[in-house]
């Protein structure tokens, strides 16, 4: 099966000049949400994982699959004000503007081995951010696993030193 079949590609969405990789067939389609799950899974087996991150909202949908299979918890990455316990926050750059990723206090217990899960890396602003909160926390970010990375945005340069998988590039 070739993954990359089950992502739709849109131009110039939301904006001109854009291609937007849409996971839906892929969520949709029963067999590839699983292969895509299976690899990620096989990829954290050997990293001794205790929890799963995934930042709002694709990152739940690919991250909660794995955690379920490998029997470890799940936490998620939320934009300031969603979540309603005591949290920590980072500021972080977005194409326009700033967006602040929070995540509660005791999501993650000091050193934690922790697996980052997300649909796509893109400039990799994202899960910078997401690698902050939860190494304020006293976590270990052990690997960081995206379904799709379009590599002319060279998000890798940001997360430099970090374990990533990314099941498929653009
Ligand atoms: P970034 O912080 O730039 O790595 O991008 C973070 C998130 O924005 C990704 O996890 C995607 O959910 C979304 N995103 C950015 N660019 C695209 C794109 N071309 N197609 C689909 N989603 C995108």
């Amino acid at each position: 099966m070739n993954l990359k079949d089950y992502i739709a590609s849109i131009p110039d969405y939301p904006k001109e000049g854009v291609i937007f990789r849409d996971i839906s067939p892929l969520m949709g389609d029963g067999e590839a949400y699983r292969e895509a799950t299976k690899q990620i899974v096989d990829y954290a087996k050997e990293k001794e994982i205790d929890m799963i991150v995934g930042p709002e909202a694709r990152g739940f949908i690919i991250g909660c699959p794995v955690a379920y299979e490998l029997g470890v918890g799940f936490a998620p990455a939320r934009k300031k004000g969603k979540l309603p316990r005591e949290t920590i926050e980072v500021d972080y750059g977005l194409e326009y503007g700033e967006a602040t990723l929070t995540l509660h206090k005791d999501a993650i217990k000091p050193g934690q081995r922790v697996l980052i899960c997300d649909d796509l890396l893109a400039t990799g602003g994202t899960i910078a951010a997401t690698i902050e909160l939860i190494e304020k926390l006293g976590g270990v970010v052990a690997g960081c696993a995206f379904l799709v990375e379009l590599t002319d945005l060279n998000g890798r340069e940001k997360i430099k030193g970090y374990d990533i998988l990314t099941l498929m590039d653009f």
